[in-house]
């Protein structure tokens, strides 16, 4: 094992003597007052993907949920450990916030995982298949359409197909829906390539997606 941790406490304290000392006042007004973001967003786990430095933002600002692929389960009572679910009740009812964001990225490897796996393959224990199977209707939409030739096409395809079906998903939750319904919250799907900076958004009027 490499001594690679020791490079983060060193940053660490770095942070305490910088920019903790200088975001004092800032930061400790969020320690009394609580937080309050005006957005949250749903993002992969993915190290190269990180909401905070993409949107230029700050501790306080934005209410970030992390998961495999960036996917939002559909509503569902059964079951017992949502905890994507869980942290976006607690996002919309109780931060109240106005904006609901979802965002993939390019070279995701969770898409690349259920473009991957066998149909055969059981869900079993496999904790990545079963939480993938989420997308399984973006999968089978892509593989169905002829105009993609290469694995990266449809890779590509996928990934933003996937964010339209969390989209969906988000709707099936009654006090998401209803919020949206009244004009207090607004979803959003965004897309970031890793490898030009750019982020693309989900255009309803065209159902496609354009430059941010
Ligand atoms: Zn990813």
């Amino acid at each position: 094992m490499s001594n690679s941790i020791e490079r983060f406490i060193a940053g660490y304290h770095r942070f305490r003597s910088g920019y903790y000392e200088e975001n004092r006042e800032r930061l400790n007004e969020l320690a009394r007052e609580g937080q309050s973001p005006r957005i949250a967003i749903v993002a992969c786990c993915d190290s190269r993907v990180d909401p905070a430095v993409i949107t230029d933002s700050n501790p306080g600002d934005m209410f970030v949920i992390r998961n495999v692929a960036n996917l939002v389960p559909p509503y569902e009572a059964a079951g017992s450990w949502h905890g994507t679910s869980a942290a976006l009740q607690f996002a919309v009812c109780g931060l109240e916030v106005e904006h609901l964001v979802v965002m993939g990225h390019a070279q995701c490897g969770g898409i690349r995982a259920l473009l991957e796996k066998e149909e055969s393959e059981e869900h079993g224990d496999h904790f990545i298949a079963s939480w993938m199977s989420i997308a399984d209707e973006a999968k089978q939409h892509v593989l169905h359409d002829d105009s993609l030739h290469s694995f990266d096409d449809r890779l590509h395809a996928c990934e933003l197909s996937s964010i339209e079906i969390s989209l969906k998903n988000l709707m099936t939750f009654s006090w998401i829906r209803e919020k949206v319904e009244q004009g207090r919250l607004e979803l959003h799907g965004w897309y970031y390539d890793i490898r030009t900076g750019e982020v693309l958004h989900f255009d309803r009027d065209s159902q496609s997606f354009k430059p941010l």
